[in-house]
């Protein structure tokens, strides 16, 4: 066995076999590619992950963040373990050649990120919200803001944060209170509150860069009023050297159930009428220009939660391997038999691998549409594949922590009791995943964007976009020996997706309020199908490559056939019942009325 982190012959067949990241050296951005730096940057992940992040996550989890008197230290082996991921060059390995970048192909970027993410998420939290926000100030920044700020943030010098969520608005974001007063030299005076900002305070790097949602004095209530401010901790002179603290005050940190090496702090802004933010964006873009910020993290979410279930997976694969209990199925006596053998055991572990495999794939097959759609040489192409990365944000989100909870609960099943006991790791693995169907838009907020905007989007053509490219698969795995039966159970069930998808649109028209209970159920059956989209793909390849190539790895090429049928004829028929229940649009629901949840 490899890594205990990401199964890495199965990613390299989903990035080279299935995915074909060697269409990208094609174009411009990405000719300084082959599959040897390809390897170099993969190799050097692991290394990195396995022998500098995963062995202090326990400790990190331990230690936790201190808290005294507004300073906030992250655990003691996090700093040096940080001072590595910068010199790596592995904060902003994607971003242009210009600002120090590599211009990494994404789906490269991601691989080597699920490798840091099963390593240690609370380590990684810091760096990849660091990332955002320099993107922010890439796309949006003025040349003097980017002269400024950028190069510090992309090195990993400073730390980047998202400040948006506020007391009374978490997933409503309209409701945010903090407020910029106009300066005469164009800058604003910040004045507000916020809880729950990951990083927002903490001792790893020389300053922090806050991209923060406001309301300017007198503009309108709701989204439509806010605007995007870049406050730094320490206020940055002309020449780049820092100046005097912000007036950014760290008023506490959270005690979490997970993820407890990562800072989470709660800050006043200008107690003291002294902190200075600059307009990003433009007036009244507030949302436009933090949701560039917050879909990149929607996936990069689901990213995590599939990650930290990677690792679940290949921990329970190991303990089901060493672990004796019972003798053979249909025996008296006799020896005990390693617990992988038992049918029950077996079922859970292919469940688990089935779910970690597919939405791995998913979010590197998203990676790649991420490129293309601003790579792709012709407009209609990058619509497509526009319309494609739309379609599957609240997909990866929503089936990466959802799905990758479920494996991470499996995986302490699969301990049995010792999965209940701290001294094994799997119990980390759980409670640090959960945040992820949480934080950057909420699953049910997920559901909802789904149901309320993808699917209706450019009169439902990007839902079309989506389906058309499953039925392509579909078609092309019909005509191979061996997964005509499997083709044809997907087909099904795409069918029933798109026809109540076509059902949910009209009743959006109807009755919004019953349209939308349905909406969580409808993502659900999205990730199943998504699940069985991508398996089903990799069955066909390594079906293909199993007739062409007399000396490829038959083992590994069968498992991925096996776990694709298993997948599609065991766990994919399950949305039906969900894909019913929303077909017959019982409005039991709508008589519910709060009164009557208790007696
Ligand atoms: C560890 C941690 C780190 C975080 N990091 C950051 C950060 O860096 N920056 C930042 O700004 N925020 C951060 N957050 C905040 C996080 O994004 C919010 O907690 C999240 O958006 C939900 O907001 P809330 O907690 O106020 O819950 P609420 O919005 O009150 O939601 C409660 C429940 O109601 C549901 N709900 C609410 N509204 C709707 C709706 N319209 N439709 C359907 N269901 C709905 C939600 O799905 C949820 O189940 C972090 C939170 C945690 C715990």
């Amino acid at each position: 066995m490899g890594n205990k982190l990401v199964d890495l012959k199965d990613a390299r067949f989903a990035i080279y076999d299935q995915l074909k990241i060697s269409d990208l050296f094609a174009y411009e951005k990405f000719s300084d590619y082959s599959e040897d730096t390809i390897e170099l940057a993969i190799n050097t992940a692991e290394k990195l992950a396995v022998n500098e992040y995963y062995p202090i996550n326990g400790a990190g989890d331990k230690a936790g963040v201190g808290f005294d008197d507004g300073k906030v230290t992250v655990p003691a082996e996090f700093h040096a373990a940080y001072k590595k991921f910068c010199e790596g060059g592995w904060t902003a390995p994607a971003e242009s050649y210009d600002w120090g970048g590599q211009q990494m192909p994404t789906m490269l970027n991601y691989l080597t990120q699920m490798l840091f993410f099963a390593a240690n998420q609370s380590l990684m939290v810091y760096t990849c919200l660091t990332h955002s926000a320099g993107k922010v100030v890439d796309i949006f920044g003025t040349d003097e803001q980017k002269n400024k700020y950028l190069t510090p943030i992309w090195e990993g010098a400073w730390a980047g944060c998202m400040d948006l969520t506020e007391p009374e608005a978490g997933s409503d974001v309209g409701a945010i209170r903090t407020k910029a007063f106009p300066n005469e030299d164009g800058t604003y005076n910040i004045k507000g509150n916020k809880l729950f900002i990951s990083q927002g305070e903490s001792d790893l790097t020389e300053n922090i860069v806050h991209i923060l949602l406001a309301r300017i004095d007198g503009d309108p209530e709701g989204t439509k009023g806010l605007s995007c401010f870049i406050v730094p901790k320490f206020r940055v002179n002309d020449d780049g050297s820092l100046g005097e603290l912000n007036d950014v005050v760290c008023t506490g940190i959270e005690h979490k159930m997970g993820m407890k090496g990562s800072a989470t702090a709660s800050l006043a802004y200008g107690d003291n009428g002294k902190c200075v933010g600059e307009l990003i964006g433009g007036r009244g873009k507030g949302i436009v220009t933090m949701f560039h910020m917050m879909n990149e993290q929607r996936i990069v979410v689901g990213m995590e939660g599939i990650s930290i279930a990677s690792s679940a997976y290949l921990h329970a694969l190991d303990f089901a391997r060493e672990r004796k209990q019972g003798v053979a199925f249909g025996q008296k006596t006799g020896p005990q038999i390693p617990i992988i053998e038992h049918p029950d055991v077996r079922r859970n572990l292919l469940v688990m691998k089935s779910y970690t495999e597919g939405i791995r794939a998913l979010l590197l097959y998203a990676a790649k549409c991420l490129d293309l759609k601003d790579v792709a040489e012709d407009e209609a192409e990058r619509q497509k594949y526009s319309d494609m990365v739309e379609m599957l944000t609240p997909i990866c989100k929503g089936g990466g922590s959802d799905r990758g909870f479920d494996v991470c609960v499996n995986a302490i099943q699969i301990f049995g009791g010792y999965g209940f006991c701290q001294e094994y790791y799997v119990e980390q693995l759980a409670r640090d995943c959960k945040i992820t169907s949480i934080y950057e838009g909420t699953n049910g907020i997920q559901a909802n964007d789904l149901l309320g905007r993808k699917i209706v989007m450019r009169d439902a053509s990007a839902f079309g976009v989506l389906t058309g490219a499953i039925q392509s698969a579909v078609n092309a795995a019909k005509e191979i020996a061996g997964l005509t039966e499997y083709a044809a159970i997907t087909e099904k069930y795409l069918n029933q997706f798109v026809a109540v998808g076509e059902l949910l649109r009209a009743r959006l028209k109807e009755n919004g309020v019953l349209a939308y209970s349905w909406a969580t159920p409808y993502l659900a059956v999205a990730e199943d199908v998504a699940v069985a989209w991508m398996l089903l793909d990799q069955a066909a390849v390594a079906s293909e490559k199993l007739k062409a190539d007399a000396g490829c790895d038959a083992d590994f090429l069968n498992s991925k056939i096996n776990t694709a049928k298993f997948f599609i004829s065991s766990v994919l028929p399950q949305v039906s019942g969900k894909l019913d229940a929303i077909e017959k649009n019982d409005d039991a629901f709508l008589s519910m009325e709060d009164k009557y949840f208790i007696a």
